[in-house]
Protein backbone atom coordinates (compact mmCIF):
# COMPACT_ATOMS: atom_id res chain seq x y z
CA UNK A 1 0.00 0.00 0.00
CA UNK A 2 1.13 3.42 -0.59
CA UNK A 3 0.25 6.62 0.31
CA UNK A 4 -1.55 8.79 -2.23
CA UNK A 5 -0.43 12.18 -2.16
CA UNK A 6 -2.50 14.51 -3.86
CA UNK A 7 -0.76 17.86 -5.15
CA UNK A 8 -2.91 20.68 -2.83
CA UNK A 9 -4.95 22.75 -4.81
CA UNK A 10 -5.86 26.36 -3.08
CA UNK A 11 -9.24 27.25 -3.37
CA UNK A 12 -10.26 30.45 -4.17
CA UNK A 13 -13.56 32.43 -2.40
CA UNK A 14 -15.84 35.13 -4.03
CA UNK A 15 -15.23 38.09 -2.34
CA UNK A 16 -17.83 38.69 0.27
CA UNK A 17 -17.73 42.47 0.14
CA UNK A 18 -18.63 42.66 -3.43
CA UNK A 19 -22.24 42.64 -4.54
CA UNK A 20 -23.07 41.50 -7.84
CA UNK A 21 -24.36 43.93 -10.18
CA UNK A 22 -27.70 43.56 -11.45
CA UNK A 23 -29.76 45.46 -13.79
CA UNK A 24 -29.27 48.04 -16.88
CA UNK A 25 -32.32 50.33 -15.87
CA UNK A 26 -32.93 52.08 -12.36
CA UNK A 27 -32.46 55.39 -10.91
CA UNK A 28 -29.13 57.85 -12.13
CA UNK A 29 -26.83 58.64 -9.29
CA UNK A 30 -27.01 61.79 -10.22
CA UNK A 31 -30.47 63.02 -11.26
CA UNK A 32 -32.39 60.59 -9.78
CA UNK A 33 -34.11 60.00 -13.07
CA UNK A 34 -35.30 56.67 -13.61
CA UNK A 35 -33.34 55.18 -16.97
CA UNK A 36 -31.09 53.31 -18.97
CA UNK A 37 -27.85 53.06 -17.24
CA UNK A 38 -24.47 53.73 -18.63
CA UNK A 39 -20.93 52.53 -17.22
CA UNK A 40 -19.36 55.72 -15.36
CA UNK A 41 -15.82 55.31 -15.18
CA UNK A 42 -14.28 56.22 -11.59
CA UNK A 43 -12.01 58.09 -11.87
CA UNK A 44 -12.43 58.88 -15.45
CA UNK A 45 -10.47 56.86 -18.34
CA UNK A 46 -8.53 60.11 -19.64
CA UNK A 47 -6.04 59.75 -15.79
CA UNK A 48 -5.64 56.22 -16.61
CA UNK A 49 -8.13 54.41 -15.84
CA UNK A 50 -8.70 52.22 -18.63
CA UNK A 51 -6.43 49.19 -18.10
CA UNK A 52 -7.92 45.72 -16.43
CA UNK A 53 -7.78 45.51 -13.08
CA UNK A 54 -8.60 42.96 -10.51
CA UNK A 55 -10.63 44.73 -7.51
CA UNK A 56 -11.16 43.34 -4.12
CA UNK A 57 -13.00 45.01 -1.54
CA UNK A 58 -11.87 47.51 1.23
CA UNK A 59 -12.47 45.11 3.85
CA UNK A 60 -10.95 41.55 1.90
CA UNK A 61 -7.56 43.65 1.61
CA UNK A 62 -7.06 45.04 4.80
CA UNK A 63 -8.42 42.41 7.44
CA UNK A 64 -9.19 39.08 5.75
CA UNK A 65 -6.76 37.25 3.42
CA UNK A 66 -6.50 38.38 0.02
CA UNK A 67 -4.75 35.60 -1.51
CA UNK A 68 -7.95 32.96 -0.67
CA UNK A 69 -10.07 35.59 -2.49
CA UNK A 70 -10.57 36.00 -6.10
CA UNK A 71 -11.76 39.44 -6.93
CA UNK A 72 -14.18 41.13 -9.50
CA UNK A 73 -12.39 41.72 -13.22
CA UNK A 74 -12.88 44.96 -14.44
CA UNK A 75 -11.52 44.67 -18.18
CA UNK A 76 -12.15 47.94 -19.21
CA UNK A 77 -10.97 50.40 -16.38
CA UNK A 78 -12.93 50.94 -12.84
CA UNK A 79 -16.34 51.62 -13.85
CA UNK A 80 -19.67 51.38 -12.32
CA UNK A 81 -23.48 51.08 -13.98
CA UNK A 82 -25.17 53.70 -12.39
CA UNK A 83 -25.72 56.78 -14.39
CA UNK A 84 -28.29 58.20 -16.97
CA UNK A 85 -26.89 58.78 -20.75
CA UNK A 86 -27.57 62.27 -20.23
CA UNK A 87 -25.58 62.69 -16.90
CA UNK A 88 -22.64 60.82 -17.84
CA UNK A 89 -21.98 62.87 -20.81
CA UNK A 90 -22.19 66.17 -19.08
CA UNK A 91 -19.80 65.10 -17.32
CA UNK A 92 -17.48 63.83 -19.64
CA UNK A 93 -17.64 66.72 -21.70
CA UNK A 94 -16.81 69.24 -18.90
CA UNK A 95 -15.82 68.31 -15.59
CA UNK A 96 -13.72 64.91 -16.91
CA UNK A 97 -11.64 67.55 -18.80
CA UNK A 98 -10.72 69.75 -16.01
CA UNK A 99 -9.82 66.32 -14.17
CA UNK A 100 -7.45 64.75 -16.79
CA UNK A 101 -5.99 68.23 -17.26
CA UNK A 102 -5.00 68.33 -13.61
CA UNK A 103 -3.37 64.97 -14.10
CA UNK A 104 -1.76 65.16 -17.02
CA UNK A 105 -0.03 68.52 -15.21
CA UNK A 106 0.57 66.92 -12.03
CA UNK A 107 1.70 64.18 -13.77
CA UNK A 108 4.40 66.08 -15.43
CA UNK A 109 5.46 67.40 -12.29
CA UNK A 110 5.78 64.73 -10.66
CA UNK A 111 7.75 62.68 -13.30
CA UNK A 112 10.32 65.96 -14.14
CA UNK A 113 13.96 64.85 -14.03
CA UNK A 114 14.11 67.86 -12.01
CA UNK A 115 14.05 67.20 -8.26
CA UNK A 116 10.89 69.88 -7.14
CA UNK A 117 11.22 70.75 -3.45
CA UNK A 118 8.48 72.17 -1.55
CA UNK A 119 4.84 73.98 -2.70
CA UNK A 120 4.48 73.98 -6.09
CA UNK A 121 1.66 75.69 -7.83
CA UNK A 122 -0.72 74.08 -10.79
CA UNK A 123 -3.24 75.38 -13.10
CA UNK A 124 -6.48 74.18 -12.67
CA UNK A 125 -10.08 74.95 -12.80
CA UNK A 126 -11.16 73.90 -8.88
CA UNK A 127 -15.06 73.87 -9.28
CA UNK A 128 -15.15 71.38 -12.12
CA UNK A 129 -12.37 69.19 -10.34
CA UNK A 130 -15.07 69.65 -7.41
CA UNK A 131 -18.12 69.07 -9.32
CA UNK A 132 -16.27 65.96 -11.11
CA UNK A 133 -14.77 64.48 -8.27
CA UNK A 134 -18.27 64.43 -6.50
CA UNK A 135 -20.07 63.21 -8.89
CA UNK A 136 -17.95 60.39 -9.91
CA UNK A 137 -18.15 58.79 -6.30
CA UNK A 138 -21.83 59.56 -6.05
CA UNK A 139 -21.64 57.21 -9.28
CA UNK A 140 -19.78 55.01 -7.01
CA UNK A 141 -22.61 54.41 -5.07
CA UNK A 142 -23.28 50.41 -5.55
CA UNK A 143 -26.69 50.37 -3.43
CA UNK A 144 -28.40 52.96 -5.14
CA UNK A 145 -29.37 54.73 -1.87
CA UNK A 146 -28.60 58.00 -1.73
CA UNK A 147 -26.65 58.92 1.29
CA UNK A 148 -26.07 62.69 2.71
CA UNK A 149 -22.85 62.87 0.76
CA UNK A 150 -24.99 61.77 -2.35
CA UNK A 151 -28.08 64.19 -1.67
CA UNK A 152 -26.01 67.47 -0.90
CA UNK A 153 -23.30 66.24 -4.11
CA UNK A 154 -26.22 66.30 -6.49
CA UNK A 155 -27.34 70.05 -5.09
CA UNK A 156 -23.93 71.07 -5.88
CA UNK A 157 -23.37 69.48 -8.79
CA UNK A 158 -26.45 70.70 -10.42
CA UNK A 159 -25.99 74.09 -9.29
CA UNK A 160 -29.04 74.28 -6.90
CA UNK A 161 -26.62 75.07 -4.09
CA UNK A 162 -23.51 77.18 -4.23
CA UNK A 163 -20.38 75.45 -4.03
CA UNK A 164 -19.55 77.68 -1.36
CA UNK A 165 -21.54 76.79 0.98
CA UNK A 166 -20.41 72.82 0.79
CA UNK A 167 -20.39 71.36 4.28
CA UNK A 168 -18.01 68.81 2.42
CA UNK A 169 -13.66 69.75 2.70
CA UNK A 170 -11.69 68.38 -0.04
CA UNK A 171 -8.50 67.41 0.62
CA UNK A 172 -6.21 66.13 -2.20
CA UNK A 173 -2.33 65.02 -2.10
CA UNK A 174 0.42 63.22 -4.07
CA UNK A 175 -0.56 59.57 -3.95
CA UNK A 176 2.22 57.43 -5.78
CA UNK A 177 0.58 53.86 -4.71
CA UNK A 178 0.32 51.13 -7.98
CA UNK A 179 -3.55 50.65 -6.97
CA UNK A 180 -6.32 52.21 -7.74
CA UNK A 181 -8.85 52.69 -4.34
CA UNK A 182 -12.61 54.13 -4.11
CA UNK A 183 -14.02 54.41 -0.60
CA UNK A 184 -17.48 55.39 0.32
CA UNK A 185 -18.30 56.06 4.34
CA UNK A 186 -15.76 54.44 6.26
CA UNK A 187 -15.65 56.69 9.46
CA UNK A 188 -12.55 57.41 11.48
CA UNK A 189 -12.76 58.74 15.19
CA UNK A 190 -11.48 61.84 16.42
CA UNK A 191 -11.34 61.69 20.26
CA UNK A 192 -10.48 65.36 21.46
CA UNK A 193 -12.69 67.59 22.71
CA UNK A 194 -15.35 64.98 22.08
CA UNK A 195 -15.64 61.92 20.54
CA UNK A 196 -16.50 62.41 16.76
CA UNK A 197 -16.67 59.96 13.89
CA UNK A 198 -15.85 61.72 10.74
CA UNK A 199 -17.31 59.89 6.94
CA UNK A 200 -14.70 59.77 4.46
CA UNK A 201 -15.27 59.90 1.05
CA UNK A 202 -11.80 58.59 -0.91
CA UNK A 203 -10.47 58.05 -4.96
CA UNK A 204 -6.94 57.61 -5.81
CA UNK A 205 -4.94 57.12 -8.79
CA UNK A 206 -1.18 57.72 -9.62
CA UNK A 207 -0.29 60.56 -9.02
CA UNK A 208 -2.99 62.02 -7.18
CA UNK A 209 -5.57 60.83 -3.78
CA UNK A 210 -8.62 63.39 -2.80
CA UNK A 211 -10.88 62.74 0.21
CA UNK A 212 -14.17 64.38 0.73
CA UNK A 213 -14.87 65.05 4.70
CA UNK A 214 -17.09 67.24 6.62
CA UNK A 215 -14.37 68.65 8.40
CA UNK A 216 -12.35 70.89 8.31
CA UNK A 217 -8.82 70.19 8.19
CA UNK A 218 -6.63 67.16 7.87
CA UNK A 219 -3.00 66.99 8.32
CA UNK A 220 -2.24 70.31 7.12
CA UNK A 221 -3.57 68.89 3.48
CA UNK A 222 -4.81 71.96 1.21
CA UNK A 223 -8.89 71.98 0.66
CA UNK A 224 -10.14 72.42 -2.55
CA UNK A 225 -12.75 74.47 -1.16
CA UNK A 226 -10.14 77.66 -0.20
CA UNK A 227 -9.86 77.89 -4.39
CA UNK A 228 -12.99 77.71 -5.88
CA UNK A 229 -13.62 80.24 -8.59
CA UNK A 230 -17.20 82.68 -8.72
CA UNK A 231 -17.87 80.69 -12.28
CA UNK A 232 -16.86 77.23 -13.26
CA UNK A 233 -14.66 77.35 -16.18
CA UNK A 234 -12.37 80.00 -14.11
CA UNK A 235 -8.26 78.88 -14.12
CA UNK A 236 -6.16 79.61 -10.91
CA UNK A 237 -3.14 77.96 -9.27
CA UNK A 238 -3.66 75.59 -6.85
CA UNK A 239 -0.88 74.55 -4.48
CA UNK A 240 0.75 70.95 -4.38
CA UNK A 241 2.92 69.99 -1.59
CA UNK A 242 5.59 67.94 -2.73
CA UNK A 243 6.84 67.00 0.55
CA UNK A 244 3.67 65.08 1.30
CA UNK A 245 3.68 61.96 -0.99
CA UNK A 246 2.05 58.80 0.44
CA UNK A 247 1.45 55.24 -1.38
CA UNK A 248 -0.22 53.48 0.78
CA UNK A 249 -4.00 52.34 -0.84
CA UNK A 250 -5.54 52.34 2.17
CA UNK A 251 -4.88 55.86 4.18
CA UNK A 252 -6.19 57.15 6.56
CA UNK A 253 -8.65 53.83 6.40
CA UNK A 254 -5.63 52.57 8.16
CA UNK A 255 -6.27 51.64 11.81
CA UNK A 256 -3.11 52.39 13.45
CA UNK A 257 -2.56 52.68 17.60
CA UNK A 258 -3.70 55.86 17.38
CA UNK A 259 -6.87 55.87 15.13
CA UNK A 260 -10.12 53.37 14.69
CA UNK A 261 -11.96 53.16 11.26
CA UNK A 262 -15.49 52.51 12.04
CA UNK A 263 -17.36 50.56 8.98
CA UNK A 264 -20.78 51.45 8.75
CA UNK A 265 -23.99 49.68 6.34
CA UNK A 266 -23.15 52.00 4.36
CA UNK A 267 -19.36 51.40 3.73
CA UNK A 268 -18.01 50.26 0.61
CA UNK A 269 -14.26 50.43 -0.51
CA UNK A 270 -12.85 48.77 -3.42
CA UNK A 271 -9.10 48.21 -4.33
CA UNK A 272 -7.68 47.85 -7.56
CA UNK A 273 -4.41 45.94 -9.01
CA UNK A 274 -3.54 46.23 -12.30
CA UNK A 275 -4.40 42.83 -13.92
ZN1 LIG B 1 -28.77 61.32 -14.60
Amino acid sequence: MSALILPSKKRLYPDPFIKPVHGTRGPCALCGHYSDLTLNHVPPESVGNFDRWNAKSYMTSSTANPGLIFGRGFPNGLSFRTLCRDCNCRLGGNEDKAIGDFFGRVRKTVESPIIIEGIIKITAKPNQLYKGLLAHLVSANDNSVPSAFDLEARELFFGRKSLNLSSWSLFYWLYTGPEIFVMRHAYFAIWHPTVKLIDMVVLKLYPLAFMFVRWPWFGGLPDMRFFLRSRDDEETEIPINMHFQESNAHWPAVPDPNSVIFLGGNSFGIVGQRD
